[in-house]
């Protein structure tokens, strides 16, 4: 009988909350590629590791968040829920709104004006999310969706919900699965936290089942201007150009110093200058385009291995948290090589060609 991949509920239903009764509302999210990264671990001059990329920007609506979002929504169902709600730096909108209306759900998304990607605005906009745009920043707007769930019969949808957590864990289980063990460290982003989170708890529950030999050194990086957990304290107005973690009170703060102090792993902080850096040569080194805020984790890497933080022979994975494809403005602002313009004239052609 031939295998047919029915999404990451299906695939990992003994290890989620889930039973007979819960109806999977799924796009096919998960079983994202981990790629290994020979070019750029030669150009970052590590020492005989092997790194690789768990391109999570794969998944149906472009972010990791899908796969949260199959497991709020599916429970949302479930509990008889008419109405999903979030507030979102973009990612979370664009696949709360794919999820609602695949269940046909309403959904209402709070974003900061102004802060959020082209690529991730249109897509809430196709999908017919109502869309509200906030003159504050995204911990404004968590702040006001936690209440608005609280008094309407509305379902949250942000990390908040334990259910997302849940299903963001199964990347470790693929992980897991396709390297045969843990890795010694896996890098990521952290904004709001939960990924890092889910990743820890994706970790820890197959090891203590025996499917890994190890838990990985969780390494989770802010962006400098909004590195609330690295310096102790709520960052009242962040601000970095990684606008999917531009988050000043990240919700799951206390979990995300867990996952690090439990794993013996780290959480620091990267400039925007060395995310647009690592943003580069992830495209440039290894054909693989994300956007800027999931550069972070390979930013981290670049800073830890210069710190003298990552051993020689160990195995170590980055995961990336978006594609590329939702920035177009970053992208064009920062890209690797440049528009040549010329007329339509094969000497001027050839004459910019540099040949
Ligand atoms: C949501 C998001 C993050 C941050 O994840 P948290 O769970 O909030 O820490 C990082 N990168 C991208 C692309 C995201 O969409």
């Amino acid at each position: 009988m031939s295998y047919k991949y029915k999404g990451l509920i299906e695939e990992y239903k003994s290890y989620l909350p889930v039973s007979e009764k819960t109806p999977v509302v799924s796009l096919l999210e998960g079983k994202t590629p981990l790629i290994e990264a020979k070019n750029l671990a030669s150009k970052i001059g590590l020492k005989n590791c092997k790194l690789y990329l768990k391109y999570d920007g794969l998944n149906p609506t472009g972010s990791f968040k899908d796969r949260g979002m199959t497991m709020a929504v599916s429970k949302a169902v479930e509990d008889g829920a008419k109405a999903i709600i979030c507030a979102s730096t973009g990612n979370t909108s664009a696949s709360a709104a794919a999820y609602a209306a695949k269940s046909g759900l309403k959904c209402y998304v709070l974003i900061p004006d102004g802060y959020i990607a082209m690529g991730k605005l249109s897509q809430a906009m196709m999908y017919g999310a109502c869309i509200i745009a906030i003159d504050g920043n995204f911990d404004e707007a968590l702040e006001m969706v936690l209440d608005i769930s609280k008094n309407y019969p509305i379902k949250l949808v942000n990390s908040l919900n334990p259910y997302r957590i849940e299903g963001q864990k199964t990347a470790s289980f693929e992980i897991i699965e396709d390297l045969g063990d843990a890795p010694d460290y896996h890098f990521i982003p952290v904004g709001n936290a939960g990924n890092i989170t889910a990743y820890f708890k994706g970790f820890s529950e197959w090891y203590e089942l025996k499917k890994s030999t190890k838990i990985p050194k969780m390494m989770g990086y802010e962006a400098l201007g909004a590195a609330a957990i690295v310096k102790g304290e709520r960052i009242l107005k962040p601000e970095t150009i990684a606008t999917a973690i531009r988050i000043g009170n990240p919700a799951s703060w206390e979990k995300a110093e867990n996952a690090r102090d439990k794993s013996n792993g780290t959480i620091d902080c990267v400039t925007d200058d060395e995310i647009i850096n690592a943003y580069k040569m992830i495209a440039q080194n290894e054909g693989i385009f994300c956007e800027p805020s999931s550069a972070a984790s390979v930013a981290g890497l670049i800073k830890a291995n210069n710190m003298g933080l990552v051993q020689e022979n160990t195995i170590i994975t980055c995961t990336l948290t978006g594609n590329g494809l939702k920035d177009p403005d970053n992208a064009i602002k920062y890209g690797v090589s440049q528009v040549h313009k010329t007329k339509c004239d094969i000497n001027e052609i050839v004459k910019n060609m540099g040949i």
